[in-house]
């Protein structure tokens, strides 16, 4: 980190200030150039508030030299994350998977929805049995119930389960059915205390960007998982929130080039909650598989219209046979060395 300093900066004032980013344990380096005075800060930056700094009377701005997320960032992590997500299924690195299932277990039907998903070419299954709804009167999902649906309805297909777990509480229940991957879902992104103890997991996790949060925010949550030990995250855009409102959310497609050049963890996209509605899902995916993400998250349903959540935004399974024979295409041309 470095300050720079306004042009009428005493010695004292500059004395002063450096005494005190010493007094935190850090090393000063100061350069006087003709125009301006130039103090960079040498060791453990994260005891140094950025804000405060620049709240000072001297400093003209501060910049960072290194980026805060260094267990999700490149720099000292150059290579491309491989998650093993069991089953022998691979994500990242040149793994491309696509996850599919509906929004919400809704009972017995999902198996019927698993085996038309599996048969198009998806790899991993998912169904949320635990519903983060806006209102606490919607469906709030089938619990213990939903994720044993869900084991059985992978087990006979031999997939991996991608399914969302809102409280820190219910960890044992996923890990007691061996669920593969933990989706943490948009408005639990920064649900520090639940990012924490699955960090203390090796389960692989699927963590979805907040519906307002920007990529710095992501990759600093990702670190809360890191930074306790698991190192197997999965990141996900999954459309923010801005002033647009013919879709359901904005899909960033930049941010998918944008996480592959800062980290080096797995990038998935979900053209369903990005945008809302079926008619915009296709031709989504294959943006997002064009702009190098490494997988996709899709909803089907076989009944849309009944669909206990996320109707609006579902393929039927004839949609998302198509839907599947295009993104094999365009994997064929964005990356025809492992297609
Ligand atoms: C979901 O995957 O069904 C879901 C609720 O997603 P998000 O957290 O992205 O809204
Ligand atoms: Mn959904």
């Amino acid at each position: 980190m470095i300050a720079i300093l306004k042009k009428n900066a005493s010695e004292t004032e500059v004395g002063r200030l450096t005494a005190w980013i010493e007094r935190k344990g850090l090393a000063t380096h100061v350069s006087r150039g003709e125009n301006e005075v130039i103090v960079g800060l040498v060791g453990d930056t994260s005891k140094i508030d950025p804000f405060l700094l620049e709240s000072m009377d001297i400093v003209e701005r501060v910049q960072r030299v290194s980026e805060p997320f260094k267990k999700a960032g490149r720099a000292f992590h150059p290579a491309d994350t491989v998650v093993d997500c069991g089953h022998g299924v691979k994500l990242g690195g040149g793994y491309f998977q696509v996850i599919a299932g509906p929004c919400s277990v809704e009972g017995e039907g999902l198996a019927r929805i698993a085996r038309r998903v599996r048969a198009a070419g998806a790899t991993m299954l998912r169904g949320g049995a635990y519903k983060p709804r806006t209102s606490p009167y919607a469906y709030q999902g089938m619990g213990e119930r939903g994720l044993d649906l869900l084991r059985e309805a992978a087990d006979e297909l031999d997939m991996p389960i991608v399914t969302e777990i809102m409280d820190p509480r219910d960890v044992q229940a996923f890990l007691d059915r061996r669920i593969e991957v933990l989706q943490v879902g948009a408005r639990n992104a920064q649900n520090f205390p639940l990012l924490k103890e699955i960090g203390k997991t090796d389960v692989p996790v699927l963590l979805k960007r907040g519906m307002a949060g920007t990529v710095d925010e992501l990759l600093m949550a990702a670190e809360y998982i890191m930074s306790e030990g698991n190192p197997n995250v999965i990141l996900c855009e999954r459309g923010i929130r801005t002033y647009e409102t013919r879709t359901r959310n904005t899909f960033d497609l930049n941010a998918v080039p944008v996480l592959h050049h800062l980290s080096h963890l797995p990038v998935v996209a979900d053209p369903s909650h990005a945008t809302g509605y079926t008619r915009y899902v296709g031709p989504m995916a294959l943006a997002a598989t064009a702009a190098g993400a490494d997988g996709l998250e899709i909803e089907v349903h076989d009944d849309p219209t009944h669909a206990w959540s996320d109707g609006a935004q579902a393929l039927t399974p004839d949609m998302f046979d198509q839907v599947m024979e295009r993104i094999r295409a365009i994997r064929a041309v964005v990356a025809p060395e492992v297609a």
